[in-house]
Formats: structure tokens, C-alpha cells, sequence
């Protein structure tokens, strides 16, 4: 298609945005929803599967407490009420790697609802209403082989893996969010960055969005202002952080093409392209009458006991921007300062150098410097960079105890990062550590004296400007590893000026 797409601040003027977001997580439990096949990633295809997850006949499901108890949390986390009694329903339809021929998932009795989560754009806090969260199971995975695409059309074979069938799901559904105008889709990509916090905070998920563990359907439409709110389309699967932000903001820009024509939305699915950044349509969306939802008769219902759920709530981790906030205090951070410490992603790697005895500012002074800049030339993230917190805190250990100046602490760090071992040890075995032995010192300062007689006069006859020279030539024989300054304090002293 070759439409023109009109340009986005335009869209915005005109129109006004209203986004919504379903996330679906993959719980971190050891076991599946109802059996319990193991949950881990990457085995043999087909090879953690049993009755149950294969709905074969006779088999019967039974619910995994601890995926409740972390749908429980992930609902406290995010300020909604918790039901006193719910259960799961079927939810009834025909998928090739679904072997129930219906998925088990909660639909108006869900565990969690009417919540909250705040996330902050542009310094500013946007409370994003959280419709609810939910329990289910997650499908198997078709793979369509022999096609270009990876898609069914033009495939030669399509192979059912049923490993991830049965695997726990927590599905968080937001309310409609209107009102945030040109910057829906920063809004977006915010929420989800700040959900993904929660979630790891909690310690729930790995929240890989790569591998899938976090996956994404993003809901946009458009109205006129002062009117009623336009038909939405729902782009699913969007999987990395940049993503959400562009497919928001795709849909927007389509749609108002759409609309400036005379044209209506269609309410349909669409599929985001990674590498165009547009969408294209799926299929048209069902209603839940569709899929014939019934309460679930193979399982009892959930009912967990209030003093359970409080005791859940006592013991929740303090929330990641809180978090965040608590540490920019702590570690006198202006707004911008610390947003270049969440840019870098070095929060976690800066608080456990600190903890491992360095001050908020050495720390932040290496993972921000010679560490990120490394981590940019090699196109690796910082956290994978190869110097531990403790390793950065033992490194400025050693250069307050005047032991490294700041060109050998680098040149340490390098070793560091190379694997060669601890700051120690590499100081000790690349001979870097600084020339504190006054007797050698003195012997060098000598040696630059005698070999600069015109300069030697000079600072004699009271120019001590001149001493910078010497220092240089002493610098030079000692390799870097004398402090400048008290070679400086030293020739000023042996010449007596
Ligand atoms: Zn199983």
C-alpha cells in the first residue's frame, strides 16, 4: 500500500488518542498451571508434556498454588482489590496447539481487579487505571516450515510443540487511557517499562520480552475532540520496549489516514512489522460471546483467606519507581543525572557498588565512565561488561589508599573487564601499583634535575611554573606510576624553591 501518511503532529492536533494495553506474562513457577510438567525454556520439543497439558482423555487439572499466590501479589503491586471467590472458565475455541480444544483462563470472576500503576513521562506522573489481572495457561507453538515468512502460507510442514502448553499466564488488562494526547505512545512504552519493573521486582517472571515471557497487545483509536471515542484496533504480540512505542504511534498515524479519507475503523487484530514499523491487518476481532465462555467444572474455586492475602501484602518489595526515587535521594542525584543512570541501566549496578563500600559518586563515576564507555564500544549491555560491583569497590579501595592514580585504576579496570581476576591481583601481577617509595622517587627526581640544568635554574631563580617539565620527565622514567603530586612537592623541595 503507498497511502501518504500525514505527518504526526498534524494527527495530533486534530485527533485525539486513546490507548489500552494487555500484557501477558509467563509466571516463573517451576511447574505448569494444572500438572506438574516442568516450565524451564529450551528443551526437546514435546518432551515436557503429560496427560494433563495434552488433554488427553480422563486426565483432570489441578491449580498451582504458587502461580496463584504470584497473581495475588502482581494484583497488590499493582493497587487492585483481590476477590474473596473466583474460578477459572473455559474459554472455547479451535487452535492446533491448544489440545484441550479450549483454554483454561478466568473471565468475569478474574483474581485482580481495579487497580493502579503510576509511571512518570517527562517528569511527570500518568496514573494508568488497571482494569484486571488474570490467571490462564499458555498455549503450545506452531511452526510453520518450508515458507519464507515463517507464516502457514508457502510452508511445506507446520510442527506442534506442546512444551509451553499448560505453562501459567497472568494476563493485566488496563482500562481505556485517553487524555495523553501527542505522547500516547511514550505513554505506552512507559507503562510497560515500569510493569516489567514490577514483575522483576517481584521476582514473578524473568520478563524476557525476547524470548517471550512478556508479550504485549497494544489497543489505539482516534476520535474527533468533544466526541464519543473512535473504534479500536488491537496490535498484538509486540515484543520489545520500542516496539509498543512505534506501534502506537503506526496505528495512529493509519488510522487518521484512514479517518481523513472518510474512511471508518475497522475493529479488527493487527500484526506490527519490526522491521517497516507498520501494522497489517489480522483477523476480525471476536466478541467474547464467541468464544462461549462457562465457569471452569474440573477445578474448585479460588477463595483465598484474607489474612493470607494481607500477610502477601506486608511482605511486598518496596515498588521500583519508589525504589528509584529512595536511591536519587540517597545518592544526591539531580532528575537528569539520574535519568543518565536509568539510561545506562546501571540503578542495580551503581546500589550494590555501594553497598560493596564505594561512595554513591566513585560508583557512579565508573559505571557511567570508562565501564559504559567500554559497554558501547563492544555493543554488550553493562551488566554483562564483565566487572562486578564488588570488583569496581575493591578498585576504588585501592586508589583511596593512594595505591592507583586514576590512569593505572584504568588501566586495572581493563584487566578487570579482560577476566584477569581481582583489582589486586592484577595491580600486583601487571607491576601498576603507584611508586610510593620516596627513596626511588627522590632517585628519579635527581636523574630529571641533572638532565635539565636550564629548567633545574629556572625554578631555583623562583619560577616554579616551570616545575611542570620535570614532573613530566619523572612521570615518563617512573612509567605513570608515581602521584604527580608528590613528585612536584619533591622537586620543588630538593631545589629549594
Ligand atoms: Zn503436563
Amino acid at each position: 500500500m503507498t497511502t501518504t501518511l500525514p505527518a504526526y503532529d498534524e494527527v495530533v492536533a486534530r485527533y485525539e488518542p486513546v490507548i489500552g494495553l494487555e500484557t501477558h506474562v509467563e509466571l516463573g513457577t517451576n511447574t505448569k498451571m494444572f500438572c506438574g510438567c516442568p516450565t524451564d525454556f529450551g528443551g526437546e520439543p514435546n518432551t515436557r508434556v503429560c496427560p494433563v497439558c495434552l488433554g488427553l482423555p480422563g486426565s483432570l487439572p489441578v491449580a498451582n498454588s504458587a502461580a496463584i499466590e504470584a497473581t495475588i501479589r502482581i494484583g497488590l503491586a499493582l493497587n487492585c482489590s483481590i476477590a474473596q471467590w473466583c474460578r477459572f472458565a473455559r474459554k472455547n475455541y479451535f487452535y492446533p496447539d491448544m489440545p484441550k480444544n479450549f483454554q483454561i483462563s478466568q473471565y468475569d470472576e478474574p483474581l485482580c481487579s481495579d487497580g493502579y500503576l503510576d509511571v512518570e513521562v517527562n517528569g511527570e506522573v500518568v496514573r494508568i487505571g488497571i482494569e484486571r489481572v488474570h490467571l490462564e495457561e499458555d498455549t503450545g507453538k506452531t511452526l510453520h516450515v518450508g515458507g519464507a515468512t515463517g507464516r502457514i502460507h508457502g510452508a511445506t510442514e507446520s510442527l506442534v510443540d506442546y512444551n509451553r502448553a499448560g505453562i501459567p499466564l497472568v494476563e493485566i488488562v488496563t482500562k481505556p487511557i485517553p487524555g495523553t494526547g501527542a505522547l500516547a505512545p511514550e505513554v505506552a512504552r512507559a507503562y510497560v517499562t515500569e510493569l516489567r519493573d514490577v514483575l522483576r521486582s517481584l521476582g514473578v517472571s524473568d520478563v524476557r520480552m525476547e524470548e517471550g515471557s512478556l508479550r504485549c497487545d497494544v489497543n489505539t483509536s482516534l476520535n474527533l475532540p468533544g466526541e464519543e471515542w473512535g473504534t479500536r484496533t488491537e496490535t498484538k504480540n509486540v515484543n520489545s520496549l520500542r516496539s509498543v512505542e512505534r506501534a502506537v504511534r503506526s496505528e495512529m498515524l493509519r488510522q487518521a489516514s484512514v479517518l481523513d479519507a472518510g474512511g471508518r475503523i475497522t475493529q479488527e487484530t493487527r500484526h506490527f512489522h519490526e522491521d517497516s514499523g507498520d501494522t497489517t491487518p489480522g483477523r476480525s476481532k471476536e466478541t467474547a460471546t464467541d468464544y462461549r465462555y462457562f465457569p471452569e467444572p474440573d477445578l474448585v474455586p479460588i477463595a483465598p483467606d484474607p489474612a493470607w492475602v494481607a500477610e502477601l501484602k506486608a511482605a511486598l518489595p518496596e515498588l521500583p519507581r519508589l525504589h528509584r526515587r529512595r536511591l536519587q535521594q540517597a545518592w544526591c542525584l539531580s532528575d537528569a543525572d539520574m535519568q543518565s543512570v536509568l539510561n545506562a541501566g546501571a540503578v542495580e549496578l551503581i546500589e550494590q557498588t555501594v553497598a560493596a563500600g564505594a561512595t554513591p559518586a566513585a560508583a557512579r563515576k565508573w559505571w557511567l565512565g570508562e565501564l559504559s564507555r567500554r559497554a558501547n564500544e563492544t555493543g554488550v549491555e553493562l551488566a554483562d561488561i564483565g566487572a562486578t560491583p564488588k570488583q569496581v569497590a575493591e578498585l576504588q579501595d585501592l586508589v583511596d589508599a593512594g595505591k592507583l592514580n586514576d590512569k593505572l585504576a584504568r588501566a586495572v579496570l581493563e584487566g578487570v573487564v579482560a577476566g584477569e581476576g581481582s583489582p589486586a591481583e592484577i595491580m600486583s601481577n601487571r607491576g601498576l601499583e603507584v611508586v610510593s617509595d620516596t627513596g626511588a622517587l627522590t632517585a628519579a627526581v635527581d636523574e630529571a634535575i641533572a638532565a635539565n640544568p636550564d629548567i633545574a635554574d629556572k625554578i631555583r631563580s623562583g619560577k616554579v611554573a616551570a616545575a611542570g617539565a620535570l614532573v613530566g620527565a619523572v612521570m615518563k622514567t617512573t612509567r605513570g606510576q608515581a602521584d604527580a603530586k608528590t613528585v612536584r612537592d619533591l622537586i620543588l623541595s630538593r631545589l629549594g624553591a
